[in-house]
């Protein structure tokens, strides 16, 4: 494996410093230790990736690594980032806002509340129950602080004992050449103190499962990706923690007949083409019963038409959306004998009326443009 800086960021020798700070941010939340504990290939990439950053976002080291590599380094007195705690407040910016914690890490309480996840869960409604909203109760199943131990793991009566592998701690720390590395310690996970006496219900993690029905009020104009926020309905939290939320995602299935777009409806209505040509009055049904809708002689299939207000009710309450009808004129199939007479008079009539003008003359500006003619 090359040990050049650039080659181990993957930049390029005229990346700028904002390039590099983003190359590093990626390696490091891949290979920090935290997130590979026992990995030493892993550890070995944070140390190496800490490094080419440490030299390579250094105006004056990256310049004497450029002109005299890294045997220049050396000779300007330059001996590597030191151990991972000097790592972590050197770099507290980068680190902060990746993992969560600064350099305040080490102060962090070890025996504090921890607090419950948070969950989520997926319900699908029907497009109306969208339309309209719906109160529902589901079953969840969950993760909930067990009460026989507050939450704490330990049998009650029992205290928890210091962990025998960092000595309360928390962290463990190896030595390599001149970097110290410290992670958290596998045994405790960073606590410092481990369950003796594990308590009889949760065998010590502090957490049982428990069966919960949750009244879920989804209100009315809700569209599928909506997420709806149940404070204290996630995970039960342990030694005092609060519980985390439950994110509930709305899915709404599809409309047979209704589609929807926002807060608009659209529908499409059939017509026969006796109808369309003679005007007539509809009752249209909408998502909020039936509505009468004139459609006026002469109209055409795709034609449009508005029903104000038959839309979905707005989510932040402000009214409703619209219906859009698109009129759908059917050309009568399965004729009879005395059907396609009639039609056949109908058409000479309009032959008559001069009403074929408009598609003959459409034909003949056709073949004219495609056959020169
Ligand atoms: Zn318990
Ligand atoms: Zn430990």
């Amino acid at each position: 494996m090359s040990n050049d800086y650039y080659d181990i960021l993957s930049v390029e020798r005229t990346a700028t410093a904002a390039e590099i700070k983003k190359a590093y941010r990626k390696l490091a939340m891949k290979y920090h230790p935290d997130r590979n504990p026992g990995d030493k290939e892993a550890e070995e990439k944070f140390k190496s990736c800490t490094e080419a950053y440490e030299v390579l976002s250094d105006e004056n080291k990256r310049k004497i690594y450029d002109t005299y590599g890294h045997d220049g380094l050396k000779n300007s007195g330059y001996r590597g980032p030191g151990s991972a705690e000097d790592i972590f407040s050197s770099f507290g910016d980068i680190f902060g806002d990746l993992f969560g914690f600064g350099s305040g890490r080490s102060t962090m309480r070890r025996d504090g509340p921890i607090p419950g996840n948070d969950l989520r869960y997926d319900v699908e409604i029907s497009f109306m129950e969208a339309v309209h909203g719906v109160s529902k109760e589901v079953q969840l199943t969950r993760r909930d602080t067990c009460w026989t131990c507050e939450g704490s793991g330990s049998r009650p009566g029992y205290q928890k004992k210091t962990c025998p592998t960092c000595n309360g701690r928390g962290q463990v720390v190896r030595s390599q050449g001149f970097f110290q590395m410290s992670s958290t310690c596998p045994q405790c996970h960073g606590e410092g103190a481990i369950v003796s006496h594990p308590c009889n219900d949760c065998h010590g993690s502090g957490l049982v499962e428990k069966t919960k029905k949750v009244a879920l009020k989804i209100p009315a104009g809700v569209d599928t990706g909506a997420r709806m926020r149940l404070r204290g309905e996630g995970e039960g939290g342990r030694r005092g923690g609060q519980a985390g939320d439950l994110y509930v995602v709305v899915h709404v299935r599809e409309h047979e007949f209704f589609k929807r777009e926002g807060d608009t409806i659209y529908c499409r209505y059939p017509v026969s083409m006796a109808k369309a040509a003679l005007g007539t009055t509809v009752e249209i049904p909408t998502v909020h019963g039936k509505k009468d809708l004139d459609i006026p002689a002469g109209s055409q299939s795709g034609q449009l038409f508005t029903l104000r207000n038959e839309g979905v009710p707005s989510l932040r309450g402000r009214g409703r959306g619209d219906m859009i009808v698109e009129l759908q004129v059917l050309t009568p199939t399965n004729l009879c004998e005395e059907q396609k007479k009639v039609l056949r008079e109908f058409d000479t009539l309009c032959q008559q009326h001069g009403q074929h003008k408009e598609e003959e003359g459409f034909f003949k500006r056709l073949f004219n443009e495609v056959l020169g003619k």
